[in-house]
């Protein structure tokens, strides 16, 4: 007997400290298991079982969490301990609903339910159907999820349940935000709010004022909000909550965005916190929002850059989700082989195909970005046009049907581009490479344009006679003589261009070939005094 209250004074004190610290409940957990075990006190192994089951889902510890509570279910069934039964089904739910698992969630909540029902126990009845709430507005259901929510609520307000009450108040209140009610809204918040006020409770105040806030700014109501943010910041320092803080300052920086205030001060203190403390959710968001502030403000470098990491972090992020819920479905087989239940297995299995299709869209997506991003550096930074790889991959492009064409490359020159660069300097030079781009693009439109390096650009056609390529290069040429950009000062000498080109069959491997024959008749047209062209045909 003595015995007996030693194991339970351990699950109790296991179970006050579960939220404070997990892993000390955790330890006195796990040696009121070892003492049931020695002592063959099964339901006191499973309540152990249950609050170690606990303290791993505070820890986070889902797979693992997930075990402990198969067990205690398992055995809490064999002694037909009905408040084991539901209250292991209850953790189980939590932890599928966390790894939005919601159809495995809803059905251990649902069958808890039923079972509680049955019972006094209207505490954890309210836990359920408030759980049973945040299901269906996972899944979008708002409705429904009302439905839950206002049951819980009754029954919440019915015993006095302040802290259930306050809870389920500020669910409610998210659901009509979700639904745009935002008048609606703040009066469920307002009340969950008065109450956590009332119990003094800092963490929750903060969460709360979080909401409040973000619905303020939803209604354009930017001072109220302001005002509720610092004082929700001030609250979350004081308990030091980081994953809080990191929600409100996002909330802060979509302030900051809606009043026209730069909101990098915010989002880099939410990403530094993120780091800090390995909230790895929060760090894609951080980075993707930071990348399209930058890319809305036309700043297309930072924003790539921020937009590669947030790319980086989201696949790293995807891929151990993945492999988490593996080890759930990895748990799962284990317990129902055990048992041999035989549809619960066939149903495994049809998750395991959902998890690997999920796998395989995952893997295209980063196929696809990788993709996007490799577009990106394609380009010319200073020009726009192709640069050199740009070029090879869209020369490849041309024998995806054809394995040889007939055309004509062409190799283009800014004559006397150094005179340039010392008469007026280099800022003026690449604004004047700019525009030669531009209005060579501009006689292109059929063809590839690319800059092969310096001052010097490649032009590739399809073009097929030495007449039709010679128009093609004097035309060019003039184009450019026209823009009449001044080249010395004191002299109305103008900027020019001189071109060589070569007309040939063109393969995947020789484009090479053709831009160094193209670059020898370039080399005649300086000879012969710039501003001039020279093309030739290969011998046939
Ligand atoms: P020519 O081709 O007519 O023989 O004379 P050039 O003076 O153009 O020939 P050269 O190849 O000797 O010099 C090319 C110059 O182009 C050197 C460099 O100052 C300039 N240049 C190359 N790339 C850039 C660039 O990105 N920006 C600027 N501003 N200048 C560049
Ligand atoms: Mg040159
Ligand atoms: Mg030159």
């Amino acid at each position: 007997m003595r015995i007996g209250t030693y194991i339970n004074s351990l699950i109790e004190q296991a179970m006050s400290k579960a939220f404070e610290d997990p892993q000390f409940s955790f330890e006195l957990a796990l040696e009121a298991q070892q003492v049931a075990i020695e002592l063959n006190l099964e339901v006191e192994r499973g309540k152990a079982l249950f609050q170690m089951a606990y303290a791993c889902r505070v820890m986070s510890k889902h797979s693992e969490g997930l075990n402990y509570a198969f067990k205690a279910l398992e055995i809490m069934k064999k002694e037909q301990h009905i408040q084991g039964i539901y209250r292991a089904k209850n953790i189980i739910g939590i932890i599928y609903f966390y790894y939005g698992d919601l159809t495995d969630a809803l059905e251990n909540f649902m069958s808890a339910l039923d079972l509680v029902s049955e019972t006094n126990d209207i505490n954890l009845k309210t836990s359920i159907l408030n759980n049973i709430g945040e299901v269906y507005r996972e899944a979008g259901e708002y409705e429904k999820a009302r439905v839950y929510y206002e049951q819980a609520l009754s029954l919440a307000l019915e015993l006095d349940l302040k802290f259930n009450a306050s809870a389920i108040y500020l669910n409610i209140g998210e659901v009509l935000y979700q639904e745009g009610k935002f008048e609606e809204s703040n009066v469920f918040l307002e009340k969950g709010y008065l109450i956590v006020l009332d119990e003094n409770r800092l963490l929750e105040q903060g969460e709360a004022e979080t909401k409040i806030g973000r619905a303020f700014v939803a209604q354009g109501k930017y001072i109220a909000a302001k005002e509720t943010f610092l004082s929700a910041l001030d609250k979350l320092k004081s308990v030091n909550n980081k994953y809080y803080m990191v929600d409100l300052l996002m909330e802060m920086a979509d302030l900051d965005v809606a009043v026209g205030l730069s909101p990098l001060r915010n989002l880099n203190e939410a990403l530094d916190l993120s780091i800090l403390s390995g909230i790895e959710k929060k760090i894609v968001k951080i980075y993707e929002n930071i990348s399209f502030y930058y890319e809305k403000k036309g700043d297309y470098k930072s924003a790539l850059e921020y937009y590669k990491n947030f790319h980086l972090k989201q696949s790293e992020l995807e891929a151990s989700n993945l492999s988490k819920r593996l080890e759930i479905l990895s748990v799962e087989f284990n317990y129902y082989k055990e048992k041999s239940e035989n549809l619960k297995f066939k149903k495994l299995s049809e998750k395991l195909e959902r998890d690997i299709d999920t796998y395989n869209k995952t893997l295209e997506n980063v196929k696809a970005q990788n993709q996007s991003l490799l577009k990106e550096s394609l380009y010319d930074e200073l020009t726009e046009v192709y640069n050199r790889r740009g070029l090879e991959v869209s020369y490849q492009d041309l024998f995806t049907t054809m394995d040889e064409i007939l055309g004509s490359v062409f190799i283009i020159d800014i004559d006397r581009f150094k005179n340039f660069n010392d008469t007026w300097g280099h800022v003026k030079g690449d604004e004047c490479l700019k525009k030669i781009t531009e209005s060579l693009n501009k006689n292109i439109s059929q063809g590839i344009l690319a800059r092969f390096g310096g001052e010097e650009f490649v032009v590739i056609t399809q073009l097929k006679t030495l007449s039709e390529a010679t128009n093609f290069a004097q035309q060019l040429r003039k184009s450019i003589e026209s823009e009449s950009i001044q080249a010395e000062k004191n002299a109305d000498k103008v900027v020019t261009i001189s071109i060589g080109g070569y007309l040939g069959k063109l393969t995947k491997d020789n484009l090479m070939k053709h831009i160094e024959e193209a670059d020898k008749e370039l080399y005649i047209a300086k000879e012969n005094g710039r501003n001039c062209i020279s093309v030739r045909e290969e011998a046939k």
